[in-house]
């Protein structure tokens, strides 16, 4: 669960470099847990359950207006808003501010940037009906309730089956919003202070805020990497104070990267996918060309996919960390079917 910021906390970059490295000596073990996963984590994958193996995972959004199953945690209340168009939806309350499509394009963001970090599929379908916690189809359903008095949690997110910590399997894969809370797509870019909303507090940002939730329902629990984005509370003796939460972060760090890869191994190669419509053709090339041109800023998704070449050329893929004319020009090529990769 991510906790809505409420604090603003110095740094503690010290303790992040030595965790980094404990994580990274960690990851050398085969079948080691995930990351730095405090108390116990959520553990368990979708699809093939032997670590690492890649998942097809189907997701949807919740049929606006269920209920709440015996399983979801006893202090929350009332049905799903999400997609009901009244004035707590959260999606309307986005859309209104940010435009129409606004709140299920950060969405797609989010799952995007998990799919390239990982060996890892996603596919949105029709949500079949069922209250939060009943059914288990599809894998993860996102819906919206109100959390318990008092609760500064902006989104709780259940992993998939069999999970360490003994969640009823009914709610595997189930994520919830709490729309009690304050939401927004922040303005700002990567590590730039989260803008703050009445009352001085911080304003939830959609994105960080379901790549968090999104991690847990794939099974990744709790880091205290200060800027990981699965920084998070998980029971008092944990200080998870020390996470950022005053900063907007969409962008996986090294100890996310390795949780998720360690669940379900890496991504494939950069294909040059850019627009994430499964061919590569002429829109690839012009995003490809919008980001050389810095007209747009390329989500972690999008430039994962984009950096497919080296100026030194070579053999395709080779992802130098860089977008520059050689990733246009190679995109291009494969988009006009003269080279493949
Ligand atoms: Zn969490």
């Amino acid at each position: 669960m991510l906790t809505q910021a409420q604090t603003t906390r110095p740094g503690t970059r010290l303790r992040h470099v030595l965790l980094v490295a404990l994580v990274a000596a960690s990851t050398a073990i085969p079948g080691a847990r995930a990351c730095t996963v405090y108390g116990k984590g959520w553990g368990s994958k979708w699809d093939n359950p032997v670590w690492p193996n890649n998942a097809v995972i189907t997701w949807s959004f919740m049929t606006p207006g269920v209920g709440l199953g015996p399983s979801a945690p006893p202090a929350w209340s009332g049905t799903n808003t999400l997609g009901t168009g009244a004035g707590n939806d959260i999606r309307v309350l986005i859309d209104n501010v940010h435009g129409a499509g606004a709140f299920d394009a950060a969405v797609l963001r989010a799952f995007a940037t998990w799919a390239a970090a990982a060996n890892l599929q996603f596919t949105q379908v029709a949500d079949q009906g069922g209250d939060f916690g009943t059914v288990t189809a599809p894998d993860i359903r996102i819906g919206a309730f109100s959390f318990g008095a008092g609760d500064p949690a902006g989104g709780a997110g259940f992993g998939p089956p069999g999970d360490d910590i003994n969640f009823p399997d009914p709610l595997a894969g189930d994520l919830a919003l709490n729309d009690l809370n304050n939401f927004n797509i922040d303005p700002g870019n990567e590590g730039d202070p989260l803008q703050t909303g009445p009352g001085g507090i911080y304003l939830n940002d959609i994105e960080g805020l379901l790549l968090h939730e999104i991690g847990h329902t794939l099974g990744v629990g709790h880091t205290r990497v200060t800027d990981a984005v699965l920084c998070g509370y998980l029971a008092p003796s944990f200080n998870g104070q020390l996470c950022d939460y005053t900063h907007v972060n969409r962008v996986l760090e090294a100890d996310d990267l390795n949780a998720v890869r360690n669940i379900y191994g890496p991504a494939p190669p950069p294909d040059g996918d850019i627009s994430f419509d499964c061919t590569v053709d002429a829109a690839d090339a012009l995003l490809a060309n919008r980001i050389l041109l810095g007209l747009l800023a390329p989500n972690g998704a999008q430039f994962t996919r984009a950096d497919v070449a080296s100026p030194l050329g070579g053999a395709l893929p080779a992802p130098d960390g860089q977008i520059t004319m050689s990733d246009l020009i190679a995109i291009m090529r494969k988009g006009l079917r003269d080279i493949t990769f």
